[in-house]
């Protein structure tokens, strides 16, 4: 059972709800968001009931949740979550495409970047500075330092930066160059240990699918960030592992359609990781927006064949100008805006 209590709760009414979980025999765990404190009774739910709570003070709403996944569950919260990064929303009408290179590699590419990120008309920039590289021998990202070339370039245009972290001796760094939006990528969605440092942090997570991963456990695994406590959590489609080897990954858009049924929290589609090569992301973007996807996370290099990382499915500036062209109609065509 949870039960949902709005964010000025004071600590005497949520210790009442507390100690009449633990009475039934149950344990609660405490989720403080910034919206709403939602309290999880585990144990055997049986002894509980919604009454036994709705009239206490504080407390907004009861309910027996059937799914292992609860806070991010769609039965917990019937309405669309609209995520705020930095004063962009993502989870609403307006569509958010967040583009950017693959890597930082220079000021001077990140400064180009984000030129044409903002030229393009996205409102959200993407780049990476710890890089989950398949060889130890490739170009493992600039760290600390990539943050703080991408930090300047991005703020000449008022640009929210999401950047991948990949271990959580890395967040005190990812705070002071207010990162705002971390990425948790394909390789590290079951990291656990991860998960419950970014649940107790308030920045936006976008918690990348497991390359093999099935969609419970990616809601699972928001949980793990929700139980924490950080309710700001955007799922994103990157492609799965099949037996096919004529692109990278297989985009699966019927996740969207899954996803947007079983929980209230944004979905985002990354069509370049899904294709692997440049001319596949208009097709798998449009495909995405049309399914009902919030926004995309889409990768493009001021000069794709220099790129020190992913050089092949990388746009050029004027490719995603030209893809913005072809969402917006789409965006149109289902009563959204981009
Ligand atoms: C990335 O977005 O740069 C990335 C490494 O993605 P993924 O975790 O989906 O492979
Ligand atoms: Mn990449």
């Amino acid at each position: 059972m949870i039960i949902v209590m709005g964010s000025d709760t004071t600590d005497a009414q949520l210790d009442v709800v507390v100690k009449k979980i633990e009475a039934a025999g149950l344990r609660a765990n405490i989720s403080r968001g910034i919206e709403r404190i939602v309290v999880g009774a585990i144990g055997d739910e049986r002894k509980l009931e919604a009454e036994m709570f709705t009239p206490l003070p504080g407390v907004e709403s009861a309910m027996h949740i059937a799914k292992q996944y609860k806070i991010v569950s769609r039965e917990s919260h019937k309405a669309d979550t609209v995520i705020d990064i930095a004063g962009v929303p993502l989870g609403g009408k307006q569509i958010q495409i967040i583009a950017g290179p693959c890597s930082v590699e220079t000021q001077e590419q990140m400064d180009l970047a984000a030129k044409f990120t903002h030229e393009a008309g996205c409102r959200l920039m993407r780049g990476g500075a710890f890089k989950p590289r398949t060889s130890p021998y490739a170009f493992q990202g600039h760290g600390v330092e990539g943050l703080d070339m991408f930090r300047k370039a991005a703020q000449k245009y008022k640009l929210p930066i999401v950047t991948e972290l990949m271990d959580a001796r890395q967040l005190d760094a990812f705070m002071e160059y207010d990162v705002d939006a971390i990425q948790i990528g394909t390789r590290n969605m079951q990291n656990f240990d991860l998960l419950k440092a970014v649940g107790k942090i308030n920045k936006p997570i976008i918690l990348k699918r497991g390359m093999s991963a099935t969609i419970s456990e990616w809601l699972m695994s928001a949980e793990y960030i929700a139980a924490g406590g950080n309710h700001n959590i955007i799922f994103c489609e990157r492609g799965i592992r099949t037996f096919e080897t004529a692109y990278r990954n297989v985009l699966d858009v019927t996740a969207i359609a899954v996803l947007k049924k079983e929980t209230h929290l944004p979905v985002i589609v990354d069509p370049s990781h899904a294709g692997g090569k440049a001319w596949m992301v208009p097709a798998l973007s449009q495909a995405a927006i049309a399914a009902g996807a919030d926004g995309l996370l889409v990768e493009m290099h001021p000069s794709p064949c220099d790129a020190w990382c992913d050089a092949d499915q990388a746009l050029t500036p004027d490719e995603l100008k030209k893809l913005m062209g072809t969402l917006g109609a789409i965006a149109g065509a289902i009563g959204r805006t981009l």
